[in-house]
């Protein structure tokens, strides 16, 4: 089912994520401790002449891997190639992108933790000396001839370091973790947004939207599309705390940021297992969503909000949670 909030990406983002992206490093709102960093690699890069070093970008969707990736490229004054784990289907692929690359260029793989085990082999040689094998003739012809690339950048984009095998990820020079934003940088966002999108927007509109955002640029993007609307039919267009509230109200989504599918979740940890643990592929079967779904999408931010625990048998309900949903808790959980 479409979430109003979820925030993997949709058909209808696409569009928005470009026009929202900001274009340099000192646009980019927050996350300063990276970008001061970034800022300094790209500037000793651009001194060097030589490529940045390869990077991964790890943390939930929506939190801005993709904008960084085009924002170095930019700053490095270089092309910027864009595909995916899962779209690199052979190594045959892999070596048409490689080859096109020219001096410098940054490659950025989405889900990087999905390349196949060929691919994923086939990129060592890549991103280590800048070599690739290329496979020619056939039969008792085929012979490998070792190509040389053009020193390039690889930026790898994925949701948890963990998913990727020990190999890939100890070739990544540089590890960038990318953690929920707090309200006041998403309220710097959606004011942000509002002004691209030319609709006037208050403080307090700003701020209930941000706070409804799950710590997320892309669901705060999404939320105040969906608060224009309610604006431009229900009054004059403008955003107020009001008009944001009464969005939110309409979508069902509290003032924690949980959706339905939240609650869901949680409800389904409290009334159908007291509380948990439950282990997570009985939380799938039960919500009938992908386990990975839920450790990427949904689990992040219950966790980091405390509404959720994780323990070594399974995910449990916090007080927090039973709090949020006004139900009492059991005895032995309270505290
Ligand atoms: P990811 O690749 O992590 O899924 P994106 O880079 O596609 O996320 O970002 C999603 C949307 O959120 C984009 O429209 C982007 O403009 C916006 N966004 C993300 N991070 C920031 C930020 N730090 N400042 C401003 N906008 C941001």
């Amino acid at each position: 089912p479409e979430r109003a909030l979820s925030p993997a990406e949709t058909g209808d983002d696409d569009r928005f994520d470009r026009l929202f992206r900001p274009a340099s490093l000192a646009e980019y709102v927050g996350q300063a401790k990276h970008t001061e960093n970034l800022k300094v690699f790209v500037e000793a890069a651009r001194r060097r002449r030589e490529p940045l070093d390869h990077m991964l970008f790890c943390g939930p969707p929506g939190l801005g891997k993709t904008t960084l990736a085009h924002i170095i490229a930019r700053e490095m004054g270089v092309a910027l190639h864009v595909t995916s784990g899962p779209a690199i289907e052979h190594k045959g692929a892999l070596a048409g992108l490689l080859t096109k690359l020219e001096r410098n260029d940054v490659l950025f793989i989405d889900e990087i933790h999905r390349l196949t085990p060929a691919v994923e082999e086939s990129l060592y040689p890549a991103i280590e000396s800048f070599n690739i094998d290329i496979m020619t003739g056939d039969g008792p012809y085929a012979t490998t001839i070792q190509l040389a690339l053009k020193p390039f950048t690889l930026v790898g984009a994925t949701t948890r370091t963990g998913l990727l095998t020990a190999p890939l990820l100890s070739r990544f020079g540089h590890v960038v973790r990318l953690d929920f934003y707090p309200v006041e940088e998403l309220e710097r966002i959606v004011q942000r947004s509002a002004g691209l999108l030319d609709v006037p927007i208050d403080a307090g509109g700003a701020r209930e939207i941000a706070a409804r955002a799950r710590g997320t640029p892309r669901v705060a993007n999404r939320l105040l599309r969906r608060v224009r609307d309610f604006a431009e039919v229900l009054g004059d267009g403008a955003i107020t705390m009001e008009i944001a509230r009464k969005t939110a109200e309409r979508l069902e989504i509290d003032a924690a940021g949980l959706d339905e599918m939240d609650r869901r979740l949680l409800r389904v940890i409290v009334d159908h297992y007291d509380g948990g643990p439950v282990g997570i592929d009985t939380l799938a079967a039960a919500l009938s969503e992908p386990r990975d779904t839920i450790e990427d999408v949904y689990e992040p931010f219950l966790l980091q909000q405390g509404f959720v625990g994780r323990t070594p048998r399974g995910r449990v309900a916090t007080r927090r949670a039973y709090e949020h949903l006004g139900i009492a808790a059991p005895a032995a959980k309270q505290g």
